[in-house]
């Protein structure tokens, strides 16, 4: 496969969601084939849940930019795993969830598949989602509505409540020489 730019996002609405999202984060960093080159803030937001399954509590979401040489099939089995591992369950996969990965964008391909379809289908009517891509890259294109991330936010009719959290994201489990300082700040 050749090397792709890409957006996964991310959630958690059950238990410690920060300390869920820093995992999330650090196994981002050890996928094989791939390199994080972006993470974006932790929003705290609003459940956008039309059917009621998601339950009351706001979720922490937030968007990882990487360069990957893994297939989209590929990548969609491992978050699956990841996402299991992370105690997400299959008797619920509806309800509140512990993890919930979604493959936002995958560079510029356009995929319809039974089990995935990208760019994400509710991209660009989701604040959580273009709040955290914004950030990340403004001016990248969205491969079939041919605008830029920036132009999907402004022309947004999503109204649910989107909150940058103040601490960095990813710090707790990134890892360094077992015998280096810790960082100073
Ligand atoms: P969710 O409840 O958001 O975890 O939904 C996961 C389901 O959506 C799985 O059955 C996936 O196969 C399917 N799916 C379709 N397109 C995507 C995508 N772009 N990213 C993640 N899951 C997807």
């Amino acid at each position: 496969m050749p090397l792709e730019t890409i957006f996964i996002g991310f959630g958690s609405n059950v238990g410690d969601r920060q300390d869920f999202c820093d995992r999330a984060i650090a196994l981002m960093n050890l996928l094989p084939l791939s390199q994080v080159t972006g993470v974006s803030s932790y929003y705290e937001t609003e459940p956008v849940d039309p059917g009621g399954t998601l339950g009351a509590n706001w979720f922490y979401n937030g968007v990882v930019r990487l360069e990957t040489s893994l297939s989209p099939n590929r990548l969609l089995d491992i978050l699956q795993e990841t996402e299991r591992g992370l105690g997400r369950t299959e008797s619920n996969r509806e309800g509140p969830r512990t993890m919930d990965f979604d493959i936002l964008l995958f560079g510029q391909e356009v995929i319809k598949q039974p089990g995935l379809t990208v760019p994400h289908p509710r991209l660009h009517q989701r604040r959580f989602v273009l709040e955290p891509l914004v950030e990340l890259n403004p001016a990248y294109k969205h491969p079939t509505l041919q605008k830029t991330m920036q132009e999907l936010l402004s022309e947004l009719h999503d109204t649910s409540r989107v909150n940058k959290v103040a601490i960095k994201p990813g710090e707790k489990y990134l890892s360094r020489p077992a015998c280096s300082l810790p960082p100073s700040s």
